[in-house]
């Protein structure tokens, strides 16, 4: 029997570095008890305003994706899956892009998962899609939107590496009753998964479940600091596009006095070693999309873009059909001209494609066995095969994981202050 409140328990997660920001637990708890919202830090993080129940963060302990990651439900692993070790499920993997030029050059990379989107609701597979776009009221922000036509997915398109929060209304697009299709990262598309076990709604209408491949996103420090090199007030920020239009296409800040663009790697830094993440990410046991349908990824070798090679590359995803279902969308999106497929490629060219995603998967385990160490909230997870994973390393590369990640802790870098809304005491 725990003696903490239910808010202290809630608060729990965001403290410990686990809260991504999804959304979902202001779904669960009612935004009249918990409201999503822009903390001192820069996080959007849930924040308590009501009366917050034990039986309710139970709940939120059992879906939000800080605290469960599971794998492809068994039931869509079906004849013909194979299980890659480190790339899991997977029936295709192949390179390609959108069908129509001006999808793939407005897309994040080669506009796989706008086509894929607008094509479900062409072909009337879908009523419309749930996903995220710029947000319309904190620039460096995602929000969700719905989207029923063609038009709606294309202007959602490009990667939001800032907070984003894509099941902040799930309810309300459940109450709707009508069939639709998820994009959403894969911490996202596992929390409407572990949601499915609470609502037999999300298996009946969610017909589609798409996902980019997701090393993380920048801290709200890393983001400040790129708009300080770039001489940009953050105050004076009016729009912010960290992709997309080619790939990965300029990253452009937008105020009233007009635009200033970067390239991609000034913003991330030229490898990945430079990358700030919140803590979620670096800890993250599924960055892959394992419960997707379909994930698409970017194609570049060693995992960043040069700048040489970006300047015109019109954009090729990785797309790795995972189920009989996105391999049955990718073959008919094919077939009818929305998607171009280049090759069939397999896991170990994703892996070249990917490194940091190969590096941190097999690390995870140790991470999260430093966690417990530290007798922390620790993630449980299933069906990702990163005890096996870790189980092939050596005992020293387990062991200097799982002491970082003790150090990290003690050291103050996997904590955050509790939530409060701006302004308060
Ligand atoms: C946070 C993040 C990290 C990523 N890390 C990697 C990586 O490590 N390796 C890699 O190969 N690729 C990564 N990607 C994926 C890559 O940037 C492209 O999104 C992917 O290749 C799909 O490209 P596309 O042209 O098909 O996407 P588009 O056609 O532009 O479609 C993108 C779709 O993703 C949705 N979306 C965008 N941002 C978010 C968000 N923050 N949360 C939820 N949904 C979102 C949009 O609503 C849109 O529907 C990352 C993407 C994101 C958002
Ligand atoms: S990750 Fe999602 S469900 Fe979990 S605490 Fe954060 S917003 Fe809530
Ligand atoms: S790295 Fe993992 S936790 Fe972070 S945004 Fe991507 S899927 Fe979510």
């Amino acid at each position: 029997m725990t003696s903490s409140t239910p808010t202290e328990r809630l608060y729990d997660i965001v403290e410990q570095g686990l809260c991504i920001g999804c959304g979902l637990c202001e779904s669960v708890a009612g935004r009249e008890t918990v409201s999503m919202m822009k903390v001192p830090s820069g996080y959007q993080h849930p924040v308590v305003i009501g009366q917050l129940e034990h039986s309710t963060v139970d709940t939120i302990y059992d879906v939000c994706p800080g605290t469960r990651v599971d794998g492809m439900p068994d039931a869509h692993i079906t004849e013909g899956t194979s299980i890659d070790p480190v790339w899991g499920p997977w029936r295709r993997i192949a390179l390609g892009w959108a069908g129509d030029p001006a999808v793939r050059y407005e897309g994040s990379t080669g506009g796989v998962l706008t086509a894929l989107a607008q094509y479900l609701l062409a072909s009337d597979r879908v009523d419309f899609i749930l996903h995220v776009r710029a947000s319309t009221v904190e620039p460096l922000f995602g929000e969700p939107t719905l989207s029923f036509t063609e038009a709606d997915v294309m202007a959602a398109a490009g990667s939001r590496y800032g907070p984003t929060a894509p099941l902040l209304n799930v309810h309300d697009v459940l109450d709707r009753g009508q069939p639709f299709a998820f994009i959403g990262k894969p911490c996202d598309i596992g929390a409407l998964r572990n949601w499915a076990r609470h609502d037999p709604r999300v298996d009946e209408l969610v017909r589609y479940w798409l996902t980019p491949v997701c090393g993380g996103w920048g801290t709200p420090t890393f983001a400040a600091s790129f708009l300080d090199r770039m001489g940009v007030d953050p105050d004076e920020l009016t729009g912010f596009r960290y992709r997309g239009r080619g790939c990965p296409g300029p990253t452009r800040a937008e105020t009233a006095d007009g635009s200033v663009d970067a390239h991609y790697l000034d913003y991330w830094g030229d490898d990945a070693s430079q990358w700030s993440l919140p803590w979620r990410c670096k800890i993250c046991p599924d960055g892959i999309g394992e419960a997707a349908d379909i994930a698409a990824s970017d194609a570049w070798p060693g995992g960043s873009p040069t700048r040489e090679d970006s300047v015109d590359d019109p954009g090729t995803n990785a797309i790795i059909a995972r189920t009989a279902v996105g391999q049955e969308l990718m073959e008919a999106a094919e077939r009818d001209g929305a998607l171009v497929l280049e090759r069939e490629i397999g896991p170990a060219e994703m892996s070249e494609y990917q490194p940091h995603q190969v590096r941190k998967k097999l690390a995870v385990s140790p991470r999260l066995q430093g966690i417990a160490d530290e007798s922390r909230v620790v993630p449980r997870y299933s069906g990702l095969r990163l005890d096996e994973l870790a189980a092939g390393q050596s005992v020293e590369v387990n062991t200097a994981q799982r002491d970082g990640t003790r150090e990290r802790i003690r050291k103050g870098k996997a904590t955050e202050a509790t939530p409060k809304p701006i302004g308060s005491s």
